[in-house]
């Protein structure tokens, strides 16, 4: 493999050899593996939990030839990762980067020196599965300020109740970060709470049209105990979190990069197959001028997502930067999806065909981490000096 067909500016090529070599890895073994299985597991709504361990195999996140001087992978490389993956199936990445991205990044960023030295290590090898549960059946958009789930302390022990909605992986993982109240100073605090303790009840939510293979749950805690030691030491108020959050936006745009790339190449595949009128329906101008609209997109919400992380990772470029990003690629993402879908005819809304996952997928895109609205409306925040919000 060499570079993705939508990398026409070559940023794949940026990364050291091994970075290369490790994502080609990746990419033999999601095409060895996962491809074959995509359809019945997306129609069975089947969440592939078992490849976890593999990957963990595949040493995506320690081989030590990745491994920057201060122990850290380069920030192109994680990017680069997750559009693998998402070029793939985006539950699949969903499943694999709700772990080492979403709960990993929590747990680093918000935990103590001692609790990041005892976790980290186990939920990179997946000894220990987690997710991140913030969102609530009343509280989406506005859970910084509405936030209901409460936590009383009393000595030691923590007393948690409240209701969370969308978890993603939840019934597949060990713990899960809650993320409530304290009754005492109303500031946001962070709980590591075993999935099986007492008082947790889990609901998987059906009917999904889009990421059919991520176990979306509905939680609810009732007097739910957690000791002071598994409480996240270094997150003491909502701002912490949602600077914890603010590393992962970047992810969003690769994803929206990896699905384009997928659905993209698959409408170029089809498109010059298939004859209609005695020729190939890619040699008609009304289709090339989709498939180029749709490399466009393509290509430059690849450039938008290599570029924002170059900046953050030098600590720059601010909330406004990353709601941009979020809301302008997924806008791509919707239009090339949909076009991806439109030249592949009545084949297109068959899973067995890929662009109907796409187009699905997509939707789930553009309204978690911030719906396409609420990044507008934070992009217009800071163009004009207004915020729009009312809280
Ligand atoms: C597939 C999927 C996976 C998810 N995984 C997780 C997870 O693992 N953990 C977690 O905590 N959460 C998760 N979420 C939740 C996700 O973050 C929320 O869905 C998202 O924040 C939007 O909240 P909501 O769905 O309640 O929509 P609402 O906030 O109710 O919004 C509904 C509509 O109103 C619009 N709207 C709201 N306020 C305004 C306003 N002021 N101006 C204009 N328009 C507005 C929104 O943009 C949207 O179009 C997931 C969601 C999905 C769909």
């Amino acid at each position: 493999m060499t570079s993705p067909v939508t990398d026409m500016f070559g940023y794949f090529d940026e990364l050291t050899p091994a970075e290369q070599q490790k994502l080609r890895d990746l990419d033999d073994y999601l095409t060895a593996n996962v491809r074959p299985h995509l359809a019945q597991w997306w129609e069975n709504a089947e969440s592939p939990a078992h490849l976890r361990r593999e990957l963990a195999e595949l040493r995506l996140e320690d081989d030590p030839a990745l491994l920057r001087a201060d122990g850290t992978l380069s920030p192109r490389y994680v990017g680069f990762k997750h559009f693998f993956f998402a070029r793939c199936d985006l539950s699949v990445g969903t499943v694999y980067g709700g772990q080492v991205g979403m709960f990993r990044t929590v747990v680093r960023e918000g935990g103590s020196p001692e609790q990041v030295a005892e976790l980290d290590p186990r939920i990179v090898s997946f000894d220990l599965t987690g997710c991140f549960a913030l969102t609530e059946p009343d509280h989406g958009s506005d859970v910084a300020g509405g936030l209901e789930t409460r936590a009383e302390r009393s000595g030691d022990t923590w007393r948690l109740n409240g209701s969370k909605r969308w978890i993603g992986n939840a019934a597949i993982s060990d713990v899960m970060l809650v993320v409530a109240k304290d009754a005492a100073d109303g500031r946001a605090k962070a709980f590591l709470v075993p999935r099986e303790a007492e008082g947790v009840s889990l609901r998987d939510i059906e009917g999904k049209i889009g990421l059919r293979m991520v176990r979306n749950a509905d939680i609810t805690l009732d007097n739910v105990e957690v000791p002071e030691s598994q409480r996240l030491q270094r997150i003491d108020s909502f701002r912490d979190i949602a600077s914890i959050l603010a590393h992962l936006r970047p992810v969003v745009a690769w994803n929206a990069a990896g699905v384009q790339a997928a659905a993209y190449e698959a409408a170029l595949a089809y498109t010059t197959k298939r004859e209609q009128f005695g020729r190939p329906i890619a040699s008609y101008q009304l289709v090339q001028e989709k498939l180029a609209r749709m490399l466009g997109n393509a290509t430059a919400t690849l450039a938008m997502a290599a570029r924002l992380t170059d900046i953050r990772a030098d600590g720059r470029g601010g909330d406004e930067h990353s709601a941009l990003t979020k809301m302008w690629t997924a806008d791509r993402l919707r239009e090339t999806v949909a076009l991806a879908r439109e030249v592949c005819g009545g084949e297109g809304i068959i899973v067995d065909n890929n662009v109907a996952r796409y187009f699905a997928d997509a939707e789930a895109v553009y309204t978690y981490e911030g719906t396409r609205e609420i990044n507008a409306l934070i992009v217009g925040r800071a163009a004009t000096g207004h915020s729009a919000f009312v809280r």
